[in-house]
């Protein structure tokens, strides 16, 4: 890497100094995986407040909600409103997941920059929570890709795909089904496919093997780490994901949500946690964790009694 760099300097003595990129991308969860995973609806005006809070903190990327019908989420009930009021905000990827056509009809009509999809690797879970076998996801991921080809091409399209280290349901996830799966959705268009420890199930050396596999399966289009720390490995695992080259997380703020069988277990990784273990290595997040932290009061005021988590947070920070 350090003689890579070294090279280009030569390559391009006079190139002008640029403002240093984040090392990696935070991609903030909490508004759609942590609202849709507890009881309570936050008040629109609250989620606004939060979203803000976030946005002035220096993430770059957020999902702010899912394009499903109220009746089965009433928490997403204002998805298009908050989308529209996140994309006036500068400086940001906006993403709402969509589970079908009419979900990704919806979201790209009141303007998201990026739809995300879930695929389950588990054929189980993928019966269990969109009642689709993973060829029909496939098949649904293939309409989607062809809508925003034909009304929005330059909208990305991710997948993250659930269960990709283990199932709740039917237990193990072999690797061959999760690289199967990637090839599948590759092939059907999509830009990008993340792994998602949607039970909390995964290991470091697990989590090194299947995105490394992935990565020689489907190259470039090796997407976002989406871990949880259910059992208490989820910064032990975004470190294993870094270390063989992930540079997307996926985290959500106080660890709001993820886990909405386990009540009382945590579930998503917490961004500050995370934000604060890349910037004590050195790795750019571009993320002011005081001001992340901050934010926290936006969440608490809109959700006041749910429990939220995240270490020390007091350490460091008077
Ligand atoms: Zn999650």
């Amino acid at each position: 890497m350090m003689n890579e760099n070294r090279d280009a300097m030569h390559a391009h003595p006079k190139a002008p100094a640029l403002p240093a990129a984040p090392a990696v991308l935070i991609s903030e969860v909490g508004p759609r995986d942590g609202l849709q995973s507890v009881r309570a609806v936050m008040p629109t005006a609250h989620k606004l407040a939060w979203i803000d809070a976030l946005h002035a903190s220096g993430l770059r990327e957020i999902e702010v909600g899912s394009f499903v019908p109220a009746r089965t989420l009433p928490q997403m009930a204002d998805v298009a409103e908050v989308v529209r009021h996140a994309i006036a905000l500068p400086g940001w990827t906006v993403m709402a997941l969509v589970p079908n056509l009419r979900g990704a009809q919806a979201a790209l009509q009141a303007g998201v920059h990026k739809l995300t999809i879930p695929a389950s690797a588990s054929e189980a879970h993928s019966l269990a929570n969109v009642r689709r076998s993973r060829a029909e996801m496939v098949a649904v991921v293939r309409e989607v890709v062809a809508l925003r080809d034909a009304v929005a091409p330059g909208v990305p399209v991710e997948i993250g795909m659930s269960t990709a280290f283990g199932c709740t349901l039917q237990g193990a996830v072999p690797d061959d089904e999760v690289v199967w799966l990637a090839e599948q959705l590759a092939q059907a268009g999509v830009d990008e496919i993340g792994l998602s420890d949607t039970t909390g199930m995964a290991n470091p050396v697990q989590v090194r093997r299947l995105f490394q596999r992935v990565r020689a399966a489907i190259g470039d289009k090796t997407g976002s780490a989406h871990l949880h720390n259910t059992r208490g490995l989820g910064l032990a695992n975004c470190l294993a994901a870094w270390d063989v080259g992930v540079r997307t997380f996926d985290a959500s703020l106080g660890g709001l949500g993820g886990c909405p069988y386990a009540p009382g277990a945590s579930g998503n990784v917490v961004t500050e946690d995370l934000v604060f273990m890349f910037e004590a290595m050195g790795v750019a997040t571009g993320v002011d964790l005081g001001r992340l932290i901050a934010a926290r009061e936006a969440l608490k005021a809109g959700l006041p009694g749910e429990a939220l988590y995240g270490f020390n947070l007091s350490f460091g920070m008077a």
